[in-house]
């Protein structure tokens, strides 16, 4: 039995022509870079997670780097943020021209620890740009707290965490701006990249309309700053507005896929995921913890033929490429310590439950 870590085209098969409707619809109009279909499903999008704006852009990277624009940060000032996470957040904050300031995470939700948030706050920090990893809320009441005493911006990477609550609100409605990635891997994927950014601001929707489409302000071929060409096309809109009606339905499966693994990876060694009382759990990712004997498991895992993956195998302050911000091994200790022991796990709604008995079994062997 091979068993894939995910597998789009089940997914696919469920939706298709619905799927396929839309699209042809878009492909017939052959308006393909924003318009009604892209107007339309930002709607969804605001309605669903009850923000007073949505703007599509073309990734979730964009969304990011797009609100450090919108927010006026740049050169000389410093954004908090967290080293355990995918490379774009840090990669955002760096391309605006500013610098990450990375702090360690909680061991057990492997989110920003918010007490080390607080103390990195310097004279030059403008933001903090919390992420919420693997579909599971960081504490946002404690960051909310701490940019509030200290005049900064909170930016949301939200790009695994759509249709996550945080106490009832939607994760990305609660910072400044929240950004969504639509990479087709995501819990709501598209066709290709795609991104969004919610905001309960006027001022900030109104920029970031604008610096999507290369700072153009009024009328056409009129710039009152340098923009980006980040544009949603109209096929993942189309694409996506069907999709978004089953998202909810799609995370409460991968619960029950979630709830299976914590029952049946009953070892010493593993560490089940921690659930956080502020948020829910939408399961972009199910990753365990394997105490001293990862790479075993790995090793069984890949013979089996299943599908596994390490979110995230280097620390960002770690990486070659933020060499000159002069961190060293040994400075963020709970996610370098994370780095080595973290195991994504194949999760997706059609996952069957055979396909997770083969897993834990496989996982449970190794150990043995
Ligand atoms: C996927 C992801 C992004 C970037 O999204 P893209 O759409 O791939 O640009 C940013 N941050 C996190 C935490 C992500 O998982």
């Amino acid at each position: 039995m091979k068993v894939p870590l995910l597998d789009l085209t089940r997914q696919y098969r469920t939706i298709k022509d619905e799927i396929d409707s839309a699209i042809a619809k878009v492909v017939e109009s052959q308006l393909f870079i924003l318009g009604r279909t892209v107007a339309d499903f930002e709607e969804t999008v605001k309605q669903y997670t009850a923000a007073s704006h949505a703007v599509s852009c073309a990734s979730g990277t964009d969304a990011l780097l797009l609100s450090l624009m919108a927010l006026g940060i740049g050169p000389g000032d410093e954004v908090i943020t967290t080293p355990f996470t995918f490379f774009a957040t840090a990669g955002a904050i760096h391309r605006a021209g500013a610098k990450p300031v990375f702090v360690d995470i909680l061991p057990d939700s492997f989110n920003i620890d918010p007490e080390l948030a607080a103390v990195a706050v310097t004279p030059a920090t403008k933001a903090i740009m919390p992420v919420h990893l693997y579909g599971q809320c960081a504490d946002m009441e404690a960051i909310m707290n701490t940019a509030e005493d200290n005049g900064l911006s909170v930016i949301e990477d939200a790009a695994q965490a759509l249709g996550a609550k945080y106490l009832g609100r939607m994760a990305g409605t609660i910072g400044t701006t929240g950004c969504y990635s639509f990479f087709p891997s995501k819990n709501l994927g598209g066709f290709g990249d795609g991104g969004m950014i919610v905001t309960n601001d006027d001022a900030i929707a109104g920029r970031l309309r604008s610096l999507r489409v290369h700072g153009q302000v009024a009328g056409q071929y009129v710039h009152a700053a340098v923009g980006l060409n980040s544009r949603l096309d109209a096929i993942q809109a189309a694409a996506l507005t069907v999709k978004l009606a089953h998202l909810d339905e799609w995370c409460a499966a991968r619960a029950v896929k979630a709830a299976y693994y914590d029952q049946a990876l009953d070892h010493q060694r593993i560490t089940v995921p921690a659930r956080s009382d502020f948020s829910t759990h939408i399961y972009h990712q199910y990753v365990i913890r394997i105490e001293g004997a990862r790479e075993a498991v790995k090793a069984k895992l890949k013979e089996a033929d299943i599908g596994h993956s390490v979110y995230y195998p280097v620390p960002l302050h770690l990486q070659e490429c933020f060499k000159g911000l002069g961190y060293m091994p040994g400075d963020l200790p709970v996610a370098e310590k994370a780095a080595e022991e973290v195991l994504a796990l194949p999760v997706f709604p059609e996952l069957t439950e055979q396909e997770q008995e083969f897993v834990c079994k496989t996982i449970l062997s190794a150990l043995a």
